[in-house]
């Protein structure tokens, strides 16, 4: 079992070859629910205790679990925080990321260029957003006098 977490700050559970996101925090255990549910109708449920341990499964699925592409999700969402962070550019962390991944596991990642884009809007996040037009330009009132 491992749990990452994504872009949104949201934990996804990967446990065996299902993911799972958080659906309730009770007193005693967390309620985690099949990422699945919305595109296959799942139901598949999961309970860990409060230190997000011990994982039960509560429902079944309807749907195998797939590892491997756990494992894309996985890095995908490695890749995305390291774009995010902007300390390598995401070319660079597209390359080194699917340099770590398994033949198998690297079959199954998305296009290269779609990832390409998704990491670099994570970075263009990161900078201010630049005036289109001088209507937009906000001049500091220091400056008009
Ligand atoms: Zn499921």
């Amino acid at each position: 079992m491992e749990i990452i977490t994504s872009n949104k700050g949201c934990e996804k559970l990967c446990n065996n070859g299902y993911m799972y996101v958080l659906k309730h925090f009770g007193k005693s255990k967390i309620t985690w629910r099949c990422s699945k549910r919305s595109s296959f109708k799942c139901m598949g449920e999961l309970y860990t205790n409060i230190q997000k341990e011990d994982p039960v499964l509560k429902s079944d699925h309807n749907h195998f679990g797939d590892s491997e592409k756990v494992d894309v999700e996985k890095a995908l969402c490695i890749m995305k925080q390291q774009s995010k962070s902007g300390l390598s550019k995401p070319l660079e962390v597209y390359a080194e990321g699917v340099a770590k991944l398994d033949g198998n596991v690297r079959s199954k990642m998305p296009v290269e260029d779609h990832v390409k884009r998704t990491l670099r809007n994570q970075r263009s996040k990161l900078n201010p957003i630049e005036p289109t037009s001088l209507d937009n330009l906000i001049i500091d009132g220091a400056y008009l006098n």
